[in-house]
C-alpha cells in the first residue's frame, strides 16, 4: 500500500529538514503545505489585495494555479507560472502568512488541493504542516507531531536566518507566530494516535531515523 507520512509541528521544530530527509531516505514524494500558505500570501501581497477582505483573498487564491514540485531534493513552488520558492521565505510573507492561513475559505481550498496531490502521488508521500495529522491526512499510516522547546526552536530559526538578525527579533517572531497560529487549531497538541517526537536534544539524523523506523512495516 502507498505510504503516507504526516508530520505536524510549530515553526523551528525542524519539521522541513526532517520531512525532506525522511522523503529522501524512503524514496517518497514530499509536500510542504506551509509553502502553499506562503505562496497564497505572496500572491495576496503581490496583487496588493486587502488581507482583511477575506472573500477577495480567497477568490484570488481560488483562481491561482500552483505548480508544486514534489521532489524532496528541489521542492520548488510556482504561482501562475512564477517561481516563488525563494520569495515566500521573505520576512514580509512570514509576517503576513497567519492572516491568510486563518482565512477559512483559503484553508478549505488549500486542504482540497493538498488532498488531491496526496491522492495523485504514486510513490507515496511525506506531508508536513500544522493540520496534516488531523485534517489533511488523518488516515496516514505514520502520523507524527514534532515538538521542541521554544529556546531550541529560536536557536534553529536563527541559524537558518544567519547572524544578521538578533536573538530577540527571532524570539519575538517565533513566539508571535505560535500565538497567531494557535488561533487556527490546537497545533501543539497531539491528536489520538499521533506519535510525539521531541527534537530538543536530538540531531536531525536521529529524528529522521526515528520517523523512518515508525514507517517500517
Ligand atoms: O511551515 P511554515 O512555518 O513555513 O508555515 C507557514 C505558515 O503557514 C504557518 O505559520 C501557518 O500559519 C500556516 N500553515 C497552516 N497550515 C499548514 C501549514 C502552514 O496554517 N498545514
Amino acid at each position: 500500500e502507498r505510504l503516507v507520512v504526516a508530520i505536524d509541528g510549530p515553526s523551528g521544530s525542524g519539521k522541513s529538514s526532517t520531512a525532506r530527509g525522511v522523503a529522501e531516505r524512503l524514496g517518497l514524494d514530499y509536500l510542504d503545505t506551509g509553502a502553499m500558505y506562503r505562496a497564497a500570501t505572496w500572491l495576496a501581497l503581490h496583487e496588493q489585495v486587502d488581507r482583511t477582505d477575506r472573500h477577495r483573498v480567497s477568490e484570488l487564491v481560488a483562481r491561482a494555479r500552483f505548480g508544486i514540485d514534489l521532489d524532496p531534493r528541489t521542492a520548488t513552488i510556482a504561482v501562475d507560472g512564477v517561481d516563488v520558492t525563494t520569495a515566500i521565505r521573505e520576512p514580509a510573507v512570514s509576517a503576513a502568512v497567519s492572516s491568510v492561513a486563518t482565512n477559512l475559505e483559503v484553508r478549505h481550498d488549500l486542504v482540497a488541493r493538498q488532498q488531491a496531490l496526496i491522492a495523485d502521488s504514486s510513490r507515496g508521500i511525506v506531508v508536513e504542516g500544522r493540520d496534516i495529522t488531523t485534517v489533511v491526512a488523518p488516515d496516514a499510516q505514520v502520523r507524527v507531531l514534532l515538538v521542541a522547546d521554544p529556546a531550541a526552536r529560536v536557536a534553529r530559526r536563527r541559524a537558518e536566518l544567519g547572524e544578521t538578525v538578533t536573538a530577540d527579533d527571532v524570539t519575538d517572531q517565533v513566539i508571535r507566530r505560535d500565538a497567531d497560529d494557535s488561533t487556527v487549531a490546537a497545533f501543539t497538541e497531539a491528536a489520538p494516535g499521533v506519535t510525539v517526537v521531541d527534537s530538543t536534544h536530538a540531531g536531525l539524523d536521529e529524528v529522521i531515523g526515528r520517523i523512518c523506523t515508525l514507517a517500517e512495516p
